[in-house]
């Protein structure tokens, strides 16, 4: 198999559409970190762990309200694909992670670790029968995550 699969870029902007559309914000990385990652694995939903690094710099304004548990390495779950339902032309990869965020973190820089493929990608009749499926991605990314085989100690490279 593939896995783990490793990608780390910084959060791009996208359509918006996330968030205020699907009630289910997602970071997208830029497309130099997608090549890889395209080149391995088919268009769908993955998930595994992400971790988002904020500027070092004391005068960047938003990440002064970061603390510690926003640091840390979170659940997520990762959408890679042409998102049919939006009849995009570009290839996007998009990152959901599992944790209440205290502001947007445009241009800060993400890691993730992809350890599993949820499903292929799909289009949709509906937003609402959209929104069913990300709410059960969300359910199947979490459990597989509590499972021993993949929790992140499994994955992480040497001391935090
Ligand atoms: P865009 O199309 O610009 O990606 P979204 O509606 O998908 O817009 O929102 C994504 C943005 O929301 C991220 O880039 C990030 O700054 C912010 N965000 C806040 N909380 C989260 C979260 N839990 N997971 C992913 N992104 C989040
Ligand atoms: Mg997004």
């Amino acid at each position: 198999g593939y896995f783990p699969i490793h990608i780390k870029g910084p959060v791009q902007r996208g359509f918006g559409r996330g968030g205020k559309d699907l009630g289910c914000p997602t970071a997208n990385l830029p497309d130099e970190s997608i090549t890889p990652l395209s080149s391995v694995a088919k268009p769908g939903v993955y998930f595994g762990y992400a971790q988002v690094i904020p500027p070092t710099s004391t005068s960047d304004e938003p990440s002064r309200a970061w603390r510690p548990e926003d640091r840390k390495v979170l659940p997520m779950a990762m959408s890679m694909g042409w998102n049919p339902f939006y009849k995009n032309e570009k290839l996007t990869c998009e990152i959901h992670i599992m944790h209440d965020f205290p502001t947007d973190f445009y241009g800060f820089e993400m890691r993730a670790v992809v350890l599993g493929y949820i499903r292929p990608e799909l289009d949709y009749v509906s937003r609402e029968l959209l929104i069913a499926d990300i709410d059960t991605d969300k359910q199947v990314a979490i459990n597989s995550l509590d499972r021993p085989a993949w929790k992140w100690e499994n994955f992480r490279k040497g001391p935090e």
